[in-house]
């Protein structure tokens, strides 16, 4: 099956490219699962245009646009992808053989888990990879947030400001020396320990760590940075930086010709409205390079 141009991710940047190249009329197909999604699971309330609103559903609607303006989709993993004569040779894991002239990286992150009892049992309950997302759930709660580097701090320091209490738990603080100054200047609890069990009942109640100490919680933010899909974009050259993202231009296009990428795979914030604005650049841009058009 040969492709103008195949996306890579059916979460709401690939569908969002999906649907601003389909418009300019070239023949697009979205490969992914949307249920693998991070919109899958997420209650999404900062999101322009609507109130509280289920990710689920606004995944579905998108589909179901993207599939009206002309976009194919097809729902299973991509395998393989080399550079061919053109542009481009995939492999899906039905070992289905496609062809592109552009690829659009949409894949998303998957969020480095910390392996420790009782954070599968909560996820949802009490422990969360975004402080971003889950601020809000957290006012005048007490909460820790694990993890050594940047990343960490700034969840601390963005959490401070809704919790009553906020524990920074790390082996090493390793952040900018301009984020430790500004988490030094707050009641930011720094404890330097690593987690052995999170604990509760319904959700979360507290977590134990390997210093002995015991800390009564009503949340945990796991924020260890992302899963980068290294492997992947090796494949055509683009090589993630150490965070596991890729770097884009204004364009969204990647230092590989015809390669675009959008979403949480372009760096933080991870943030629906980021990945929708990007899938809307990176759609455009790509069916362009397709029809030789400038900006
Ligand atoms: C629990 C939770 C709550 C959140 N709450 C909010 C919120 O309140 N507000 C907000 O703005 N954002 C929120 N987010 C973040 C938001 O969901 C993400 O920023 C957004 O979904 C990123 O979109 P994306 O398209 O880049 O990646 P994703 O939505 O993760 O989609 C990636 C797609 O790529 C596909 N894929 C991956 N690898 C392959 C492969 N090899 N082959 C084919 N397809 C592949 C996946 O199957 C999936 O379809 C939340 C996220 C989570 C997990």
């Amino acid at each position: 099956m040969n492709f103008d141009v195949i996306i890579i991710g059916a979460g709401p940047a690939g569908l969002q490219a999906a649907m601003h190249a389909s418009r300019k009329k070239v023949k697009v197909c979205v490969l992914g699962k949307p249920s693998n999604s991070a919109l899958e699971r997420a209650e999404i309330e900062n999101y322009f245009g609507v109130g509280m609103m289920k990710g689920k559903d606004l995944i579905e609607t998108s589909l179901k646009a993207a599939k009206e303006f002309g976009a194919q989709v097809l729902e299973e993993d991509l395998l393989t992808i080399e550079m061919a004569e053109g542009g481009f040779k995939l492999k899906t894991e039905s070992l289905r053989e496609l062809t592109s002239k552009a690829l659009i990286l949409a894949p998303g992150i998957s969020r480095k888990k910390l392996n420790v009892e009782g954070e599968k049992e909560f996820h949802g309950l009490g422990v969360s990879y975004c402080a971003t997302c889950d601020c809000n759930f957290f006012k005048k709660k007490t909460v820790a947030v694990l993890g050594d580097a940047s990343m960490a701090a700034s969840a601390a320091l963005l959490l401070r400001e809704y919790a009553s209490k906020v524990y920074w738990v790390a082996k090493e603080f390793t952040a900018s020396p301009q984020l430790m100054e500004k988490v030094k200047a707050t009641d930011i609890e720094m404890v330097k320990a690593w987690p052995t069990k999170i604990y509760g009942e319904q959700t979360v109640k507290g977590m134990l760590l390997d210093n002995g100490r015991d800390l009564t919680l009503n949340g945990v933010f796991i924020e260890l940075g992302a899963k980068g899909v290294a492997d992947l974009a090796m494949e055509v050259n683009i090589f993630p930086d150490e965070n596991g993202y890729i770097a884009v231009d204004r364009s969204c296009a990647t230092g590989t010709p015809g390669v675009f990428a959008c979403g949480d795979v372009t760096g933080q914030p991870w943030q629906l409205a980021k990945a929708v604005g990007e899938g809307c650049v990176a759609g455009l841009a790509a069916a362009n390079y397709v029809k030789k058009e400038g900006e």
